[in-house]
């Protein structure tokens, strides 16, 4: 392993901090630059209200960390997981999220402690995770340095990265490096700067088929949370997904996507009473916002423009460049409704560490990332789109009153809905695997290869939809059909 070396990691978002947990031990200088200011000094309040982050534009944004990296983060620094826990942040067990019937006759298992999410604002998060990195020793994070260029020069038919040109207070300077780390996010400027420098960098993309609205709620004085049982706080009907997120310090948010193809919905929800309307007729959510309960605490915010992309710099099997690595949504980035997006790029900064450690060689390190982070995160990236393009598929059949399904849709959905989701409801050693996947601990798909849990699937599948219901298998209505919410919304459909 090299020591001293010096590494330029441009963004310090999640994927930024994670390169500052990774490679913080001291052995190597690392420098984190952001375009953005500086976290503000005070509290969780302060950095929610008052920290301007144009570079992050998801910041407030529902965020929950999965158990793929809370795991990571108890087990490799227990002391951060302290501090967050400390700052008001919320663990949320497998336990937590089981429906009443199964939690009362609860055992746990080996494992169990893995699928926990971590509940929080991200300006929570940020602001924690950003103070116990700038601790580390051989961190130095610098702001409002936006990055405007990689310094690189051609040999042997390559590219070798060696530093970053970056404007503070209105000059550029360059910075020179050992390796450049992009970490700069969704909207990376490195792709065209490779591309400018000859190198193909390739774009797997596929669209997420939604938009995404989110509104943040505090609870008011003397009023606790509603008990977890009931109506779940999540659900899928189709023409519009929700999720309520429990939250640091007595607040909570409530995300809404609709898909793109919805327009009407999606003009309406923009205004906070239509948000709050829509979330008042879905019962998961209504039992949160009850005025009495809770009030708001922000304004609605939008984001569009989502994308599973995969972005390759490497071309038949080679690095066209190297001392550059790209992670985080710069390398990688996913539906924000699976909540992968942080896992993927603080695991993927690990990785990064593990090949930068592996050998002294460049092409080595790129080869071993490349491989590391296919392995990863390729999985689920694939399982992403397809989803999503199912979703996208079910949308537009949402709004066609001629659409009939054919008998394998039917039957998909039917398993779907009829065995899986049952299952789930009544089966703890369904609702473990399916709790692994959802926290990227076990690949998308391993329960179809675990004959037991696919037989407990298929038991619930084979019960009649009356024995179902009088089990309680089926989780209760999770709102209005598309029409009535159109209806209520005073829109035509
Ligand atoms: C609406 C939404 C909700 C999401 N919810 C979840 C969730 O619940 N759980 C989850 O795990 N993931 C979620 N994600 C995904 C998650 O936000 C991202 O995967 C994660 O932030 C990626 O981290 P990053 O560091 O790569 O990028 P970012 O966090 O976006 O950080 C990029 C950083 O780079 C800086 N930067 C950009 N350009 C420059 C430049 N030229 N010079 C200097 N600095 C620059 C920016 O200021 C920023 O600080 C969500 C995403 C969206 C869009």
């Amino acid at each position: 392993m090299r020591t001293g070396e010096k590494i330029l990691v441009a963004g310090s978002g999640i994927a930024g901090l994670g390169a500052a947990l990774a490679l913080g031990n001291g052995s190597r200088d690392v420098t984190i630059l952001d375009r953005d200011p500086p976290p503000p000094q005070g509290s969780a309040e302060d950095a929610f209200h008052n920290w301007e982050r144009k570079g992050a534009t998801q910041l407030r944004h529902s965020h929950a960390f999965l158990g793929r990296l809370t795991t990571l983060i108890r087990e490799r620094y227990p002391d951060l997981m302290a501090e967050l826990l400390a700052e008001g942040t919320r663990l949320f067990g497998f336990a937590d999220g089981l429906p009443v019937s199964l939690a009362k006759n609860y055992v746990p298992a080996p494992g169990d402690e893995d699928c926990k999410l971590l509940f929080s604002r991200r300006t929570t998060l940020e602001l924690i995770l950003r103070r116990y990195a700038a601790k580390l020793p051989g961190i130095t994070f610098v702001t409002d340095a936006g990055v405007r260029g990689l310094i690189a020069r051609r040999e042997g038919g390559r590219l070798i990265a060696e530093g970053l040109k970056v404007e503070r207070d209105g000059a550029v300077q360059d910075l020179r490096a050992d390796v450049v780390v992009d970490a700069s996010g969704r909207n990376t400027s490195f792709p065209d700067w490779l591309r400018a420098e000859g190198i193909s960098v390739h774009e797997e993309s596929s669209p997420c088929g939604i938009l995404y609205f989110t509104r943040h709620y505090r609870l008011r004085d003397g009023e606790s949370e509603p008990p977890r049982d009931g109506v779940p706080g999540a659900g899928d009907l189709g023409y519009i997904k929700f999720g309520v997120f429990i939250a640091d310090n007595r607040h909570f948010s409530v995300t809404l996507a609709t898909p793109e193809i919805e327009t009407e919905m999606r003009m309406a929800v923009m205004k906070p009473e239509n948000f709050d309307a829509i979330c008042m007729a879905l019962p998961g959510a209504a039992r949160w916002m009850n005025p009495q309960r809770a009030e708001p605490a922000s304004q609605v915010f939008a984001m569009g423009n989502l994308e599973n992309v995969w972005r390759h710099t490497m071309k038949d099997g080679e690095p066209q460049v190297l001392n550059f690595f790209a992670i985080g949504d710069a390398a990688v980035r996913t539906n924000p409704l699976y909540g992968r997006g942080c896992s993927a790029g603080v695991v993927g900064a690990h990785l990064l560490r593990a090949a930068l450690d592996s050998s002294a060689s460049p092409v080595e390190r790129a080869k071993t990332y490349e491989r590391d982070l296919t392995a990863a995160y390729r999985p689920y990236f694939d399982s992403m789109v397809e989803l999503d393009l199912n979703a996208i598929r079910r949308a537009k059949h949402e709004r066609d009153p001629d659409y009939r399904p054919g008998l394998r849709a039917r039957l998909t959905r039917s398993f779907a809905d009829d065995g899986l989701m049952p299952a789930q409801r009544g089966d703890v050693e369904v609702s473990r695997a399916m709790s692994r996947i959802f926290h990227m601990l076990d690949e998308p798909g391993a329960f179809l290869k675990r004959p037991a849990i696919m037989a407990r699937i298929m038991r619930i599948w084979a019960m009649s939809a009356a024995e179902k219901k009088r089990l309680g298998l089926y989780p209760p209505k999770a709102g209005p059909d598309r029409a009535g919410m159109l209806a209520l919304l005073k829109i035509a459909a």
